[in-house]
């Protein structure tokens, strides 16, 4: 008997798939692009893509939101097949170090990673406290900033992952301009 069962059908709505509207910006690949271009590169690599990893990493790359390990092990369990969050965890440690999910240490979270950035690159998640979403960016000249702010400290960065909170151009009515550059 388990006590929390809740909020597995509460979500409005989801994002996957076409909008036919295409008013969107259009820059979140399918999932099946994301799991096949992680197989690819784990080819690449000589490493192991697991079932778990695979499932795991479609689970996160199907949510327009950040996914928690639990929540992801939840998900993946059916009846008679328990997924154990340590499992989860495991596999997404190993998706993080690829490159294939971000972690997103506000939430403790999950978001699957649809760029082609290179491993050290300085990143900016916008997270909308309204809809949940979150969008990553690479932004070079924050990139840049940062890397001249840490040198004066003696500073050195295990991770150069930003994460501004805030509301998206969508759930403030749509501003027609792209994002506004991040000071
Ligand atoms: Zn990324
Ligand atoms: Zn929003």
């Amino acid at each position: 008997m388990r006590g929390h069962a809740q909020h597995e059908h509460d979500h409005g709505h989801d994002h996957h798939g076409h909008e036919p509207s295409g008013c969107g910006a259009g820059h979140h690949p399918s999932v099946e692009s994301i799991v096949d271009r992680a197989e690819r590169l784990c080819q690449d690599r000589g490493l192991q893509f697991t079932r778990l990893r695979r499932d795991v990493l479609a689970e996160v790359a199907g949510e327009h939101r950040p996914l928690g390990a639990y929540d992801i092990a939840e998900r993946m369990s059916a009846p008679g097949r328990r997924v154990a969050a340590v499992s989860v965890y495991r596999a997404l440690d190993f998706l993080t170090e690829q490159g294939f999910v971000h972690r997103i240490s506000s939430r403790n979270a999950f978001v699957s990673c649809g760029h082609e950035h290179g491993e050290g690159a300085g990143l900016v998640f916008l997270i909308c406290r309204t809809c949940g979403g979150i969008d990553e960016m690479t932004a070079p000249a924050v990139e840049n900033a940062l890397g001249e702010t840490l040198a004066v400290a003696g500073f050195t960065p295990t991770s150069r992952i930003l994460e501004v909170e805030g509301e998206c151009g969508a759930c403030r009515g749509r501003v027609g301009a792209p994002a506004e550059p991040v000071e």
